[in-house]
């Protein structure tokens, strides 16, 4: 098939090179991300990484120094918010509390002088997505927590916007009613088909929600891929740690075969590592490991795994339906492991103990 004839997949929201400052301090970086069309896309960061900065540009709240916004394949640049078809959820609802669930639903179309009969179709079904009906007249300051993110959902969706924004619209919910809420959400996106672009700061909540995440630290991107490609090949040794990975160890690369390549730590020890294709030769390098990925035994096992050492139990901790453990190693370095191991009650402080890995699991990273 000609090159030409190919479907083209045209990002929805696309910022190109942008940078935004606040005085001297750049909340974003030359940062640059495509989003597509129907995907439900998380920017996951810590507190400060610049994720509703992003937010507030694409709105159009905010005005980039450089770089550009396109939205719908259109330079944003001149489009005020309100001809952006693009609508935001906040985290603290920001709804008018002596006016009924109605009425605050109602009010954006209200706005645009939209006619009676329309209005009360379009809030209808914006209160049957959310699970509202039946609410329709009480007063939002007589709503729990969860409604009311319910009555800024249905307000920004009533409006039928392309893009839908949402900034840690969960953080101010309990667990519970947290992973109700997203179990709900994805399968609203699944209903209306529109675009979202969510906020949180939560590695697991992007993972349940997301078609994609975008790892966003210090006002630049990370990394963007699927959940499972970010929590299996965390690109940088900041998207590892954000990930939960915890054992890093500086280390310097050695003899490689076609399978594998060795590094060894200031302490001696020798880890085999299965990816490390992108590091040149006799380089410096991070070494990491997630706690999941590590097996504990109280003898040697056979096979032996290619990565194994032995150590000693300094602490083992009960987080309900697996465990934790700390295992100092020679040299007084300790690898946390984490799991559910059939042999835990053999596996206590003091035990002497064998951590295993397959080299695939064995993160690199450049050297600092
Ligand atoms: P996040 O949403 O990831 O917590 P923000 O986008 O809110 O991060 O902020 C990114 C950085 O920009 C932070 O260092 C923050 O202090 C700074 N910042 C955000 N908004 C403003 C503002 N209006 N004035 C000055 N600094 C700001
Ligand atoms: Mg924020």
């Amino acid at each position: 098939m000609p090159v030409g004839s190919l479907p083209t997949m045209e990002p929805i929201v696309e910022l190109r090179n942008v940078t935004k400052r606040y005085g001297e301090h750049a909340a974003l970086d030359d940062f640059s991300l495509q989003v597509r069309r129907g995907e439900f896309l998380t920017l996951l960061g810590p507190s400060g990484s610049g994720k509703t900065t992003i937010l507030r540009l694409i709105a159009g709240f905010e005005q980039p120094q450089a770089g550009e916004i396109l939205i719908e394949g259109r330079d944003a640049q001149n489009l005020p918010p309100y001809r952006r078809n693009v609508n935001t959820v906040f985290q603290h609802y920001a709804l008018f509390p002596h006016l009924s669930v109605r009425r605050n639903v109602a009010f954006g179309l209200e706005q645009k002088k939209l006619s009676g009969p329309e209005i009360r179709k379009r809030v209808g079904t914006a209160l049957e997505m959310v699970g509202l009906l039946g609410k329709e007249e009480r007063m939002t300051n007589e709503l729990s927590g969860g409604e009311k993110q319910r009555v800024a959902l249905a307000r920004a969706l009533v409006l039928e916007p392309a893009v839908l924004l949402l900034d840690e619209p969960l953080g101010a919910l309990d667990q519970k009613l947290r992973h109700e809420m997203q179990v709900e959400l994805k399968r609203l996106r699944e209903w209306v088909g529109i675009t979202f672009i969510f906020v949180t700061h939560d590695q697991e909540e992007a993972l349940v929600m997301s078609d994609r995440i975008a790892v966003i630290h210090q006002g630049r991107l990370a990394q963007a891929a699927s959940g499972e490609e970010i929590y299996e090949q965390p690109a940088t040794r900041f998207v590892a740690e954000f990930m939960g990975v915890e054992n890093f160890f500086e280390a310097a690369a050695g003899e490689t075969t076609a399978l594998a390549r060795q590094f060894e730590t200031a302490e001696g020890w020798v880890f085999w590592a299965a990816n490390s294709s992108h590091l040149p030769p006799a380089t410096r390098a991070v070494v990491a490991v997630r706690p999941e990925a590590l097996d504990l035994w109280t003898s040697p096992p056979e096979p032996k795994p290619m990565n194994l050492v032995e150590g000693r139990i300094v602490e083992a901790i009960y987080e309900g339906g697996r465990r934790r453990w700390s295992v100092e190693i020679a040299g007084g370095k300790r690898l946390v492991v984490r799991g559910s191991n059939p042999d835990s009650s053999a596996l206590t402080r003091g035990a002497t103990v064998f951590v295993g890995w397959d080299p695939r699991s064995t993160l690199v990273y450049p050297g600092e």
